[in-house]
């Protein structure tokens, strides 16, 4: 009998345990839903479904997106999309747990309720849950397009109406449109209600000047952020990344960006966030969108980096567990869970297979 293949270390980190902390929800959607979805609602296609990602430009991306948010209109809408998405992470890189973005302001506009999407993703998640053993919480943000207000008024609807799932708020969208200063008020009331906080931040897709390190200071001190989306920018200032190491703050980087040309620079900034010792995740942002997926996201980042090797892929493994805002005993559990299945890869990989 022919002995099983040694396993690769593609095959390892695609198969190791996995979160995805920072993942938009309008990301996730498989070409074919969102068609499907668009038909439903009377709404056209820029062209054919198997090519609806290929953007030509971020313009033509951001029409897509705006799309893709005219399309979720019912419960059952959110209730598929969500379902999907975690099927997608759990089939191609063994997700176990996602804490997914969504910005009610996309969807209000189309007559949907806040209740209609949380029930709807509530339905979705469960669902999920029950067939895949994958568990999700849910982070409503705002883009920054919105003005203080407007952000206060979706605040209303989050502090009215909030299920366990619905665990802090977020902010995403180009920083130059909405210093994270503006929404201080925001946020400072939902931490005194008890939300976590978390805000895109210093993402390299923007000038220094758009997206300065300074703005760091902003999420800590005034918003109160407990953890960062992004954060690449930050290394421009080698006293505040110092400040970040020093509070030991998680940052969710995403290894795939919409911008291509910028791919390579985002692979180098992450790497040298880890070995500045930041405490970083790995995460997919726009998966579906941006043709990636969790586990590509961890192969692509490791690719150049021979010497990172299983330690590195364990430490990112956990860190997941460790940056999530599951509760405590969720937590341990899930972490006593990753430990087991990671060192039954390593030994795999190793070729001592028990
Ligand atoms: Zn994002």
């Amino acid at each position: 009998m022919k002995a099983p293949s040694p396993m690769d270390f593609p095959t390892f980190l695609q198969r190791i345990p996995k979160v995805d902390l920072h993942c938009h929800l309008v990301g996730t959607l498989r070409q074919q839903t969102l068609a499907e979805l668009a038909l439903r609602y009377g709404l056209a296609l820029p062209r054919p479904a198997h090519a609806l990602y290929d953007f030509a430009d971020f313009y033509d991306f951001l029409d897509v997106l705006r799309l893709a948010a005219s399309s979720l209109r019912s419960g059952d809408d959110f209730a598929r999309v969500t379902y999907e998405a975690l099927e997608d992470g759990h089939r191609l890189g063994n997700l176990r747990h996602a804490e997914l973005l969504f910005n009610p302001q996309y969807f209000y506009p189309h007559g949907v309720t806040y209740r209609t999407m949380i029930d709807g993703m509530r339905e979705g998640l469960a669902a999920a849950r029950s067939d895949f053993d994958v568990s999700a919480l849910l982070v409503p943000s705002f883009d920054r397009m919105i003005d203080a207000r407007g952000a206060m008024q979706i605040l209303d609807d989050i502090l009215a109406y909030r299920p366990d799932e619905v665990i802090g708020i977020g902010l995403d969208g180009a920083e130059r449109s909405g210093p994270p200063a503006r929404f201080a008020d925001v946020y400072d009331r939902a931490g005194r209600a008890g939300l976590k906080r978390t805000a895109h931040v210093c993402e390299d897709n923007q000038t220094l000047e758009e997206a300065p390190p300074r703005h760091y200071a902003i999420c800590r001190d005034i918003l109160g952020c407990d953890r960062l989306d992004h954060g690449y920018n930050l290394l421009a200032d080698p006293a505040m990344a110092a400040r970040a190491r020093d509070e030991g703050l998680f940052f969710n980087t995403c290894t795939v960006t919409s911008v291509t040309r910028n791919l390579e620079r985002r692979r180098a900034s992450i790497v040298q966030m880890v070995a500045l010792g930041l405490n970083v995740t790995v995460n997919t942002d726009d998966p579906v969108m941006f043709k990636t997926d969790i586990a590509d996201c961890y192969q692509r980042l490791f690719a150049d980096q021979p010497q990172w090797g299983v330690a590195q892929a364990r430490l990112f493994s956990v860190n997941g567990v460790a940056a999530s805002w599951l509760g405590q005993n969720e937590k341990a559990s899930l972490l006593e869970s990753f430990k087991l299945e990671l060192a039954s890869l390593e030994n795999e990989l190793a070729g001592t297979v028990l």
